[in-house]
């Protein structure tokens, strides 16, 4: 969370690239100042050195003034080069820190003998005739030195007291080295300790650091002023604004933002979205608002419309019910008086004349259309009722052997009548069903009906039972050689008062109500009724009977 956060990222950033560049600043610093001391303490004890090499060289060149008096008298004074240098040195180093030292390899006075860093020094000079100075750092009695030797060369000076023969004394009482011109003939050695210049890059490099630590914490606190202020702030100001926009109030104000350039654009922006945000929104609850209003007048309209149409719905309903029982009690009215007129014209045929052929033709006509209207009003007063709700099955266990037996009673003298070939016949044992009788009795009598009406003289009709064991199911077939009847109209004939065609169903005679009832007492069975036909071959009527159907029982009217 805090590293996300942008300031931190900044002042990283910063303090990262500050220290990197002090670093580098401060090394190279370091490196230069301790290389300028050196050239500093060299030059200085290049100056000590060439001073005292004058001085030597003074010295030496005045000997003779030195140790002869005004009267040419020799007397040796001590003055010699080697000792005014050693007494210039304690002079110096009495005054200074600084030492000055005259030495060699071959000492004549113990004082002057080499320290190692010196020892060293006279070697290199010894190899090397060209080497003129050996300097460096070295540290001395715990401190440390800064260390200078330049090599001493036999010049003309030296050798009255250090030239051939070696071994002769010289005028300091001393036997000569046999020192040949050119040769080394010693060292003088300056040391300069060093703890000032350590003291003072010291400092140099506290302030050093002093600045970068001013220098990071000035940079720091701008930037963190100058983000909180121009970037930080301003953007938390924005991100409360969207939070409050996501939340779903659009009415923000960010014209007080405290921001410049890019910032304060983009806060101006967010503020101009906002406010168009706003307006459509409001654009849109209104819009909604019209829309529910007119949605809602539009329900009122339909709902008026519903409640109109429910009621014309039990009007009809109504009006339905009144024609149903209309027509029930007329049907019932009207098979009374049919039924004694029928059997009266019977009664009469029984006692006619059998010679009276006229009169008997004319009570057999009354006695056909007789029975017919009977039909036709058997037929309407069911439909009638099962319409009316008022149709019940008497269910019993049926046996499908006792039931065509029984239509075979009414079908087999027409048919021979007419001269038509009729069979019945059971391809399996059929198991016994919960059904109606009557009611299967009249659907397989006006399925074997219409056969034998709508079959020409010499034709066939069979009634065959079978049992599908799969779905359980007794199949009645009525198939017939008739006229057959056209695919298109297969579907309408088991609509109500629907005959194929008018000249046929005049020539045959009918309803068109056989087949409608039939398919509705085979439903109430919860069974199905179906045609296969072919015009000039022949129809079969199938009728399947569940035998584990659920029965729709009719209400009793
Ligand atoms: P209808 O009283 O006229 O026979 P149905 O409802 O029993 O009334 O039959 C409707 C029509 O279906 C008949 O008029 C006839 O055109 C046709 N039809 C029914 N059965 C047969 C059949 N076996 N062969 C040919 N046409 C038939």
């Amino acid at each position: 969370m805090f590293k996300q956060n942008l300031n931190y990222r900044f002042m990283f950033a910063t303090t990262v690239a500050i220290v990197l560049i002090m670093t580098v600043n401060f090394t190279w610093d370091y490196y230069e100042q301790k290389r300028q001391s050196y050239q500093e303490l060299r030059e200085k004890a290049q100056v000590i050195t060439k001073q005292l090499l004058a001085t030597r060289e003074f010295i030496a060149q005045k000997q003779d003034r030195i140790n002869f008096d005004s009267q040419g008298h020799f007397e040796f004074k001590g003055l010699n080069p080697a000792a005014v240098g050693r007494g210039l040195g304690d002079i110096f180093a009495s005054w200074t820190e600084y030492g000055i030292k005259q030495t060699r390899l071959e000492v004549r006075n113990p004082k002057n003998a080499p320290d190692e860093y010196e020892k060293q020094a006279l070697y290199k000079f010894q190899a090397d005739p060209a080497l003129q100075e050996v300097w460096g750092e070295d540290t001395l009695n715990g401190r440390k030195v800064f260390r200078y030797i330049v090599p001493l060369r036999v010049n003309e000076s030296c050798l009255p007291c250090h030239g051939e023969p070696a071994g002769s004394t010289d005028i300091a009482g001393y036997p000569k080295e046999g020192y040949k011109y050119g040769g080394l003939a010693g060292a003088i050695s300056i040391t300069v300790p060093m703890d000032i210049f350590i003291s003072n890059l010291r400092s140099d490099m506290l302030r050093h650091f002093g600045f970068i630590f001013v220098l990071l914490g000035v940079t720091l606190a701008a930037i963190y002023v100058l983000l909180n202020r121009l970037v930080a702030s301003p953007l938390s100001q924005l991100k409360k604004a969207a939070a409050e926009m996501g939340s779903g109030n659009l009415n923000v104000d960010l014209t007080n933002v405290k921001a410049v350039g890019e910032i304060k654009e983009l806060a101006m922006q967010f503020q101009d979205m906002a406010l168009q945000l706003s307006n459509l929104y409001g654009n849109m609850e209104q819009q909604v608002e019209t829309r529910t209003r007119e949605l809602q007048l539009a329900n009122e309209v339909l709902k008026a419309k519903q409640q109109e149409l429910e009621k014309a719905n039990l009007q009809l309903a109504q009006a339905n019910e009144h024609k149903s029982r209309f027509l029930a009690t007329m049907s019932h009215e009207l098979r009374t008086p049919l039924t004694s007129i029928i059997a009266f014209t019977e009664l009469l045929l029984e006692n006619m004349d059998p010679e009276d052929g006229l009169s008997r033709q004319n009570l057999q006509e009354i006695k056909v259309n007789g029975e017919n209207l009977l039909n036709l009003i058997n037929n309407l007063l069911d439909l009638a009722k099962i319409e009316a709700g008022r149709y019940q099955l008497n269910l019993e266990t049926v046996d499908m052997v006792d039931v065509i037996g029984s239509v075979e009673r009414v079908i087999a003298p027409l048919a021979m009548k007419k001269g038509i070939d009729f069979k019945t016949r059971f391809m399996e044992e059929i198991p016994l069903l919960k059904a109606d009788p009557e009611k299967i009795h009249r659907v397989v009598e006006n399925l074997a009906g219409n056969a034998v009406k709508f079959t020409p003289q010499g034709g066939k009709v069979e009634i065959k039972v079978d049992f599908d064991r799969e779905t359980q199911t007794v199949l009645v077939e009525v198939n017939d050689t008739g006229i057959g009847i056209k695919e298109e109209d297969q579907e309408r004939i088991f609509e109500r008062f629907v005959q194929v065609d008018n000249s046929n169903s005049r020539r045959y005679r009918g309803t068109g109500l056989g087949l409608a009832l039939a398919k509705e007492l085979v439903e109430m069975h919860g069974g199905w009724i179906r045609v296969s036909s072919r015009p000039e071959e022949g129809s079969a009527f199938t009728v399947g009977l569940p035998v584990a159907a659920s029965l729709e029982e009719g209400k009793d009217g």
